[in-house]
């Protein structure tokens, strides 16, 4: 399968020519046009890298790294900007860029650039999870399609959300704070107790035994975690 890169800059000569040298070199591209399209792509789809212009119509690319971050996507992000000044480097990596790079830029960097981002990912395991197989379940998380047993399970939205939460953590405990903050964004409705509730929901529709589960443990006192 090849990777998946969405590029996001609103110039559109500079955003075919990389696209066009992306496909060229193999990559899956996909762009949009502004902040808010591309802030919609990478949250509704999968990328192996997300390449951010800073300078953008609607929403600028520091925002779209930002919003990502906090909303707990790890995709890796590089970021372009028009001026090379210290202070854009340092805001981008504050935001949780993981590597920058100023227009106007040689081909060849970027995708040397680009590589080794990958290949430094690829070794952290921070690949964005698209599915996951574990025990007799099947979990598409780009079609919310799952099953178990072969048969056909219906995930909601928020359950496929804090699924794919645990699962990109995996072997990690995940603090209930940190599922409050990242999957429920802080709505005011929204307690401890419903994160409870929606990992009872998962492991009835998910685990052999949900009363002993085997892949979505509770850590008493602190949040949850997930073992393939
Ligand atoms: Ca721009």
């Amino acid at each position: 399968m090849s990777l998946r890169i969405l590029l996001v800059e609103d110039e559109p000569g500079l955003r075919m020519t990389v696209e066009d040298l992306l496909a060229s070199e193999g990559y899956e591209v996909d762009t949009a046009a502004d902040g808010e399209a591309g802030l919609l792509k990478a949250t509704a789809e999968a990328y192996d890298l997300l390449i951010l212009d800073v300078m953008l119509p609607k929403k600028n690319g520091f925002d779209i790294c930002r919003d990502l971050r906090q909303r707990g996507y790890d995709t890796a992000i590089l970021m372009l900007t028009a001026k090379s000044q210290v202070v854009d480097r340092v805001v981008g990596l504050k935001l949780g860029a993981d590597d920058y790079l100023a227009k106007p830029f040689d081909p060849a960097e970027l995708l040397a650039r680009i590589e080794a981002l990958l290949r430094r990912v690829k070794k952290e395991g921070r690949t964005a999870v698209t599915s996951i197989q574990f025990g007799d379940v099947d979990v598409n998380f780009e079609t919310g399609e799952a099953s178990k047993g072969g048969v056909p399970v219906s995930l909601a939205g928020k359950e496929l959300q804090l699924l794919r939460y645990l699962v990109d953590r995996r072997g990690k405990v995940v603090l209930r704070e940190e599922l409050l903050q990242n999957v429920w964004e802080y709505q005011s409705d929204v307690s401890s107790r419903t994160i409870d509730v929606h990992v009872a929901w998962l492991r009835q529709k998910l685990e052999d035994n949900p009363a002993t589960p085997k892949h979505i443990h509770t850590i008493r006192g602190k949040g949850y975690r997930f073992a393939e």
